[in-house]
């Protein structure tokens, strides 16, 4: 079975996804393909070169991140551009690992789905981690670099908790939760999609 996983920022998706592949899951990273794409010899840096220009690649061949997140942030249509490179190689990639996995269920993690709309008809479930904004503040605010301001504007870029709920087939509130009843939860939720039951750590 393939599935989705999504929730906001600091709602523990991450998480969640880590106690998934002790389960058994098979993950596939979408950030991660993301990120590979666009490292020095990445697939998407001949478009992304030939589209935007020398100046959006650093001196050993990688996306110039800071950069190109300053352009799409103040143009949309530079950031439909990027995306219409990145989205079907994305797409490509995270289709050619869930065929090369051998685990009987596939995960999805995808930050953005709820607000893409392109996974939901590839994948028999979605999966929405969620919990409080403040909750998702406090957690974001631990990590190194990150401000209020920050953190608002990630939360405002993303969908709010009623849209990401709404589409849900399944949803773990990730609230007050210790992570021993997280972890509880996800595997419940992983052997009723397919995954052997874990014997308690
Ligand atoms: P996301 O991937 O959704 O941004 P993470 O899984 O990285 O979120 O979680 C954000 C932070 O909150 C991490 O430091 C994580 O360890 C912590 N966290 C998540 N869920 C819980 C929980 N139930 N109890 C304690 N800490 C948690």
């Amino acid at each position: 079975m393939r599935i989705g996983l999504t929730g906001g920022i600091g709602s523990g998706k991450s998480t969640v996804a880590g106690f998934l592949r002790e389960a058994g899951a098979a993950i596939v990273d979408t950030d991660a393909i993301s990120r590979a794409l666009t490292l020095p010899g990445g697939a998407a840096m001949p478009a992304i070169t030939e589209q935007f220009g020398a100046e959006f690649v650093t001196a050993d061949g990688a996306l110039d991140r800071d950069r190109m997140r300053a352009l799409a942030f103040s143009d949309t249509a530079a950031k439909r551009r990027l995306e219409a490179i990145l989205h079907p190689l994305i797409t490509a990639e995270a289709l050619a690992q869930a065929e090369a996995a051998r685990a009987p269920l596939v995960v999805f993690d995808v930050p953005l789905l709820v607000e893409s709309g392109r996974w939901r008809p590839r994948v028999a479930r979605v999966l929405v981690i969620d919990c409080t904004v403040d909750t998702q503040r406090a957690r974001v605010l631990q990590r190194p670099g990150w401000t209020p301001a920050r953190v608002d504007g990630a939360l405002a870029a993303q969908a709010t908790r009623e849209a990401r709920r709404a589409a849900a087939d399944a949803v773990i509130l990730n609230e007050e939760l210790p992570l021993a009843a997280l972890r509880n939860e996800v595997m419940s939720l992983a052997a009723r999609w397919g995954c052997e039951t874990m014997t308690p750590p």
